[in-house]
């Protein structure tokens, strides 16, 4: 590499460095989430209702905190510590997850749980944009190979998604859930291990903007020890927060349009008109995302519950573990990630690759029909028999076309559109728009609540009848974004 580093696979070791951590910090996500949401319904006896709104707020936030975790990195810490002080809490908060009590309502081990939660919340603010960040560092600014670079670690994070939902998931299923949740504990511990002892392949880049800065005592104690004691203290808030999910939803709006109102401000006041075009195009792209993850995100909350009940998962004369489900989505991922590549290359030299703003709209219309594909296979199996598990399957493969048009794509548009200042608020911004995504999941699974079933429609009609109706919501949003695509394209310049 250009600053004498030893390379790997025409890219510097670093890059494996943190392709593993963060297939370790995945595994621990993915495995645990996988067991969400039938913890909270089999395990503490939550309804469906209240089970979804806990998801939609603990995902929500987890996306959220990044924000937050990135300005204290790109300010003091640098992204090496940050990512190192949180996966030291996200390794606590896995494996307090293990604390699993009596179960039921009324067993107060259920504070040790929202305790687990807040810590893995408060771990990923640290850890999760800021190991993303570190990525694009260890390439000098105009290196080509940085696009590749992206590519190779997104398919670490479903390489973990995938392994993690398999382990954690199986043995939360079938052993027990301290089993799941320890494994998914383990990994993450994995995953700091190979970052402590990776240290030196990262060549000393993320490091902090100003060493002597941490180092200065604020009320007596240096500030790097005071940020940490800020962290930890956070936790404590997010402990209670987690506990009032409605007010994550208000958090999530009033912080939503202050970030919106913020851009806005900046764009109009200190940018020139071809910079503050391309501010558009990203705040168009950041609105369309909740659209697409709060499609997508049900998979953690309504689609595993439909699964759970309402899917025949028999096959060869073996019952498939329905968590095994949530892994379909990172397996094609993984098939299917190097085609996509390859196509919008191919595409792009045919002179025929859509636009960003147009694969976005492919992206939701894609999301919205993998709903109404399962709906009519659903149908057509009779609503009263067992659903065939291969419809989920192609619910989750429509899910994952959709993702490859939006998710990678969508962040390298964030780092091409924004103006160097603005990268780190930008990509922040990106995230946070993930997680109103994430909140909304939660309230469409909330709605597809068994409790909410009615002596006219059964349980089951209620999840078809709602996703007939998100679905062709988002086809109809996805089809509205690609009649303007051509419009806002000519806004990118
Ligand atoms: N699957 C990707 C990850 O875990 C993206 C998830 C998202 O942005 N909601 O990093």
């Amino acid at each position: 590499a250009s600053d004498g580093g030893k390379e790997f696979l025409g890219h510097p070791r670093g890059l494996f460095i943190l392709f593993f951590a963060e297939m370790w910090e995945r595994f621990s996500y993915y495995g645990m989430r996988a067991l969400l949401i039938f913890y909270l319904t089999k395990h503490w006896l939550f309804s469906d209702g209240d089970a979804s709104v806990i998801y939609g707020a603990y995902t929500a936030l987890v996306y959220i905190t990044p924000v937050l975790g990135g300005y204290l990195a790109d300010k003091y810490l640098g992204q090496r510590k940050a990512v190192l002080f949180g996966g030291i809490i996200l390794t606590i908060g896995h494996g307090l997850m293990a604390f699993e009590g009596t179960g039921g309502q009324g067993d107060p081990t259920i504070n040790i749980f929202w305790l687990a939660l807040a810590f893995i919340i408060v771990g990923s603010g640290f850890l999760k944009g800021n190991i993303s960040t570190i990525v694009g560092q260890l390439y000098p600014r105009t290196d080509v190979r940085r696009d590749g670079a992206y590519t190779i670690f997104y398919m670490g994070i479903n390489l973990g998604s995938l392994l993690g939902v398999a382990i954690a998931g199986y043995l939360g299923e079938n052993i027990g859930w301290s089993y799941g949740f320890g494994a998914a504990g383990v990994g993450m511990l994995l995953g700091l291990i190979v970052f402590v002892i990776g240290k030196p392949l990262l060549l000393g880049k993320a490091e902090p903007r100003d060493p002597a800065l941490l180092k200065k005592p604020v009320a007596g104690i240096p500030l790097e020890w005071l940020l940490y004691g800020i962290g930890i203290a956070s936790i404590g808030v997010i402990w209670v927060l987690i506990q009032y999910q409605s007010v994550v939803g208000t958090l999530l709006l009033v912080s939503g349009l202050a970030l919106l109102g913020y851009i806005l401000y900046i764009a109009a006041t200190q940018l020139p008109k071809d910079a503050r075009d391309r501010i558009f195009v990203i705040i168009f792209l950041l609105m369309l995302q909740p659209v697409f993850w709060g499609l997508f995100e049900q998979a953690g909350a309504g689609i595993s519950l439909f699964t759970d009940r309402h899917v025949d998962r028999e096959f060869l004369g073996w019952t498939i573990p329905t968590t095994w489900f949530q892994s379909v989505n990172a397996a094609f991922i993984l098939l299917l990630g190097p085609v996509f590549a390859t196509l919008w290359t191919k595409m792009g030299r045919r002179g025929i690759e859509p636009s960003t703003p147009a694969k976005f709209g492919y992206a939701i219309v894609f999301v919205g029909l993998g709903f109404l594909l399962l709906v009519w296979g659903a149908q057509a199996f009779g609503v009263e028999n067992a659903t065939p598990f291969y419809l989920i399957i192609l619910l989750y493969l429509l899910h994952t076309m959709g993702e490859l048009c939006l998710s990678p794509v969508g962040l390298s548009a964030m780092n091409r559109l924004a103006p160097s200042h603005m990268a780190g608020l930008i990509m922040g911004a990106w995230f946070f728009a993930t997680a109103g995504g994430n909140f909304i999941a939660g309230q469409i699974s909330k709605a597809t609540g068994a409790e909410n079933a009615t002596e006219g429609e059964s349980a089951k009609q209620l999840f078809l009848d709602i996703w007939t109706n998100v679905g062709w919501i988002a086809v109809g949003v996805g089809v509205a974004v690609l009649v303007v695509a051509p419009f806002v394209k000519r806004l990118m310049h």
